[in-house]
C-alpha cells in the first residue's frame, strides 16, 4: 500500500508551517504573501491540469503511480484516488517497452535519463487508447520518480492508417495497370517505382531495381536510349511517345515496347521525376510480321498460280504444234533440229509452271493415312544419296508413332526439298538430323508464335549444321524464285514448293535459324487421332523394293534419263536407256527377251512415246508400260495422248513412287 506522508506535497508542508504561528499579527502580515502562493499553487495545479497530456508521476523500482494531472484521469476514465493505487504497469502496455521497463525498474547510473515509448494506455472501461509516452527521470528530495508524459494518439493512428489505405489503394490500381509503369528521378534518373507488370517484363525483382539506374541493367546502347529519352522529356516539360523501343530482359530476350514518358513537376513547378509506362508489343509486332507475311505469300501464290496455269495451256499448245510439225516429213534435218529446241524449251518452261502451281497448292492431292514414321524410314534412302558422303544423316522418331493424312509423295518432295538445301548450307559436310514428334498448339502458342490454329500436330524437324541465314533471308525463304545461290545453282522454288504443299495439307512450317550455327525447319501436320482412325484405314505406303528385271528407259531429257537410271540400278534393276522413240524401238529390238517394262516419255523426238510403243507392240503384244509426263493427266487424256487405261508417272519424277509403281507392274 501507499504512504500518503511519503508524498511531499508542497501545498501540504506550506500549510502545517502555516499551523504553527499561532499568533494573529504574525498571521495578518504573512497572509498577503500566502494568498499570493496559494493562488501561485492553485495556478500551477490548473496548468498542469489543463494540459491536453495525461501527466504521471511514477515511484521508480515499484512503477507506482503516486501523482496524476487530470487529463490522466480524463483519459482512463479512473478517478485520481484510483489512478493513485494502481502501478504505471497495470494501466499500461509499458511492460513491453524494455527502454521504460530500465528506466522504471532497473535505473542504473547510466541508464539514461529518458525514455520514449508508443504503447496502449488501458481505460476503466475496459478500452484502450494508443499512445506515445516521453518518460523522464526526475529528483525530488533525493527521490527518484519517472515523470510519464502521455500522448493520445489515436487521431494520428487514425490519419496514419488512413493514408497507408489511401498509399495500399494506390499501389494496387498502379500495380494491376496491365502496363508497365515506373518513374525515375529527374537528378541522376534512378528508378523510384516499378509497378509488378514493369518487373514482369524486366525480369528483375522491384527490390532489386529501385535505386538503381538503367545503366546497371540493360545493354549499354539501350540503356543510352532510356537516358536520352528520360532528359528529353524532363527538359522539354511534355509527354514523349517512343512508338518502339527494344529492351533486353534479364532472361536476355528482346522485347519490344512501346512507351510514353511524362514529366512529374513539384510545386515550384520544377519537373522532379519521370514517368513511363509501356506496353510489350512483341506479340501483337509479331502477329502483324506474321499476318503481313501470310497475306504477302497468299497475293504471291495466287498470281503466281494464276499465270502458271494460264501458262502451262499455252505450253501446251505451243509443244502439241511444235510436235506436229516435227513429224512433218518436209522439214530439213536442221528444220527439224530447231522445231525440237523448240518443244525442248517449252517442256523446260512447262516444268518451271508445274514447281509454280505446286507452290499455288493448285496440284492435285491424292491424301492417306500414313505413318510419319514409315515415310521418314523409306525416304532416308535417297536422303543419303542427295546430302553425299560428308553429311552425316540422324534421324530420331518418336516412338509414339504419329499418323497424318498426307499425300506422300508430296510430303517426300518436301523432305527432299529440304535436304538438299541442307546439303548447300553444309560444303564443308555436317549433320542433317530428321526427327518426329507430337505438340499440341493451344491459342497460347499461337500468339507467343505468331502462327499456327489451335490443335494436335505431328511434328517433323529437319536440323542442318550449316551456314544458317540472317533475318533478312529468313523473311524470304518461302517467296518463289529467291534464292541467295549463285546463277545456275538455285531456283528459288525449292522452299516455296514445300510452302504450298504444306499449306495445301493444313499444316505450317517455322523457321529457325542462327547464321554459322545452322537451321531447324519445324512442319506442324495435323494429327490423326488414334480413335478417329477408322480401321484399315491406314494404308501404309509399301517400301520401295528392288528387283533384278531388265527395264527399258526411254526419255529424251538427259537428266531425268540419269536419274531414272540411278534410282533402278541402285535398287538392283537393269537399265537399258533410249533418247527417243526410234531408238526405244531399236533398243527393244535387240532385248526383247530381257526387258520386262519399258518406262516412256509420251513426248520425244524423232517418234512420239505412244508411236514408239505401237511399234513394240507389234513386236510383243504383252510388254508392260508406264508412261511419264509432265502434263497433268486430265490434260493428257483429254487429248487422247494415253491410251486410255494406261500407267502414269507424272514429272518430276518422284524415286520412291517410281519404285513404287516399277514393282507393282512387274508385280501384276
Ligand atoms: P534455292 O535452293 O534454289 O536457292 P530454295 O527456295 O530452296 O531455293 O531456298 C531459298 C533460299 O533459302 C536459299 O537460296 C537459301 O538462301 C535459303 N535456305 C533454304 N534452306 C536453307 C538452309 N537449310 N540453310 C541455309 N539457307 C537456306
Ligand atoms: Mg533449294
Amino acid at each position: 500500500m501507499k504512504n500518503r506522508s511519503d508524498v511531499p506535497d508542497p501545498l501540504e508542508a506550506l500549510q502545517k508551517k502555516l499551523a504553527g504561528f499561532g499568533d494573529y499579527s504574525l498571521r495578518k502580515t504573512y497572509y498577503p504573501e500566502l494568498q499570493q502562493r496559494q493562488e501561485e499553487l492553485e495556478r500551477l495545479k490548473a496548468f498542469i491540469d489543463h494540459s491536453n497530456d495525461a501527466l504521471f508521476l511514477v515511484s521508480v523500482v515499484s512503477g507506482l503511480i503516486v501523482d496524476v494531472n487530470e487529463s490522466a484521469c480524463r483519459q482512463t476514465g479512473w478517478s485520481r484516488p484510483e489512478l493513485l493505487v494502481k502501478s504505471i504497469f497495470d494501466l499500461s502496455a509499458l511492460g513491453s517497452c524494455p527502454d521504460a521497463l530500465t528506466l522504471i525498474k532497473a535505473p542504473q547510473e547510466n541508464s539514461g535519463e529518458r525514455a520514449l515509448a508508443v504503447t496502449d494506455l488501458f481505460r476503466k472501461d475496459g478500452g484502450r487508447f494508443p499512445a506515445e509516452l516521453t518518460l523522464n527521470r526526475m529528483y525530488f528530495h533525493d527521490v527518484a520518480y519517472v515523470l510519464a508524459v502521455a500522448r493520445d494518439i489515436t487521431e494520428r493512428k487514425r490519419s496514419e492508417e488512413a493514408l497507408r489505405q489511401s498509399e495500399d489503394f494506390l499501389k494496387n490500381i498502379v500495380d494491376n495497370i496491365p502496363a508497365m509503369v515506373f518513374a525515375k528521378d529527374a537528378t541522376d534518373l534512378r528508378y523510384v517505382a516499378i509497378n509488378k507488370a514493369g518487373e514482369g517484363v524486366f525480369g528483375y525483382p522491384r527490390e532489386e531495381m529501385l535505386g538503381k539506374k538503367d545503366h546497371d541493367f540493360f545493354p549499354e546502347e539501350q540503356a543510352a536510349f532510356f537516358s536520352q529519352k528520360d532528359r528529353e522529356v524532363l527538359a522539354r516539360g511534355e509527354l514523349l511517345e517512343i512508338p518502339e523501343e527494344t529492351i533486353k530482359t534479364r532472361s536476355g530476350e528482346d522485347r519490344i515496347l512501346r512507351a510514353k514518358k511524362i514529366p512529374l513537376f513539384d510545386s515550384q513547378g520544377k519537373a522532379c521525376y519521370m514517368l513511363g509506362i509501356a506496353e510489350d508489343i512483341t506479340d501483337r509486332k509479331h502477329l502483324e510480321e506474321q499476318l503481313l507475311q501470310s497475306q504477302k505469300m497468299e497475293a504471291v501464290g495466287q498470281l503466281a498460280g494464276g499465270v502458271a496455269h494460264d501458262f502451262n495451256n499455252i505450253l501446251m499448245v505451243i509443244m502439241g504444234y511444235g510436235n506436229i510439225l516435227k513429224m512433218d516429213p518436209a522439214l530439213e534435218a536442221l528444220q527439224k533440229a530447231r522445231v525440237e529446241q523448240i518443244i525442248d524449251a517449252a517442256e523446260k518452261a512447262a516444268q518451271l509452271t508445274r514447281s509454280l502451281l505446286s507452290f499455288s497448292r493448285k496440284q492435285e492431292m491424292n491424301p492417306r493415312v500414313a505413318i510419319l514414321n514409315d515415310l521418314v524410314q523409306q525416304v532416308q534412302k535417297f536422303l543419303i544419296r542427295i546430302i553425299g558422303e560428308d553429311i552425316q544423316l540422324v534421324t530420331d522418331l518418336d516412338p509414339s508413332d504419329p499418323l497424318v493424312r498426307i499425300d506422300s509423295g508430296q510430303i517426300e518432295q518436301v523432305l527432299i526439298n529440304l535436304a538438299t538445301n541442307a546439303r548447300d548450307a553444309m560444303p564443308q559436310g555436317g549433320t542433317l538430323t530428321i526427327g518426329t514428334g507430337l505438340l499440341a498448339v493451344d491459342t497460347s502458342f499461337v500468339q507467343a508464335h505468331g502462327y499456327g490454329k489451335p490443335g494436335r500436330y505431328a511434328l517433323i524437324t529437319v536440323s542442318d549444321t550449316g551456314c544458317g541465314m540472317d533475318e533478312k533471308t529468313k523473311s524470304r525463304i518461302f517467296e518463289p524464285f529467291y534464292t541467295t545461290k549463285e546463277l545456275g545453282k538455285g531456283t528459288g522454288l525449292g522452299m516455296a514448293i514445300v510452302y504450298g504443299i504444306i499449306k495445301q495439307h493444313n499444316g505450317f512450317i517455322h523457321v529457325y535459324s542462327e547464321p554459322q550455327i545452322g537451321t531447324t525447319f519445324r512442319i506442324y501436320l495435323p494429327l490423326i487421332e488414334m480413335e478417329q482412325q477408322e480401321a484399315g484405314e491406314i494404308i501404309a505406303p509399301a517400301p520401295p523394293k528392288g528387283g533384278t528385271e531388265t527395264i527399258l528407259v526411254a526419255e529424251d531429257n538427259r537428266e531425268v534419263r540419269e536419274l531414272v537410271r540411278e534410282v533402278l540400278t541402285s535398287f538392283g534393276y537393269v537399265v537399258i536407256s533410249a533418247e527417243d522413240g526410234l531408238e526405244a524401238v531399236e533398243k527393244f529390238k535387240a532385248n526383247r527377251e530381257s526387258i520386262k517394262l519399258i518406262l516412256m516419255d509420251i513426248i520425244m523426238p524423232k517418234m512420239s512415246g505412244k508411236e514408239a510403243f505401237h511399234e513394240i507392240m507389234q513386236l510383243d503384244a504383252d510388254v508392260k508400260i508406264v508412261y511419264s509426263s509432265g502434263y497433268t493427266q486430265d490434260i493428257i487424256q483429254s487429248r487422247d495422248v494415253l491410251d486410255t487405261g494406261a500407267e502414269l508417272i507424272m514429272k518430276p519424277v518422284q524415286p520412291i513412287e517410281l519404285l513404287r509403281k516399277v514393282r507393282e507392274l512387274l508385280d501384276r
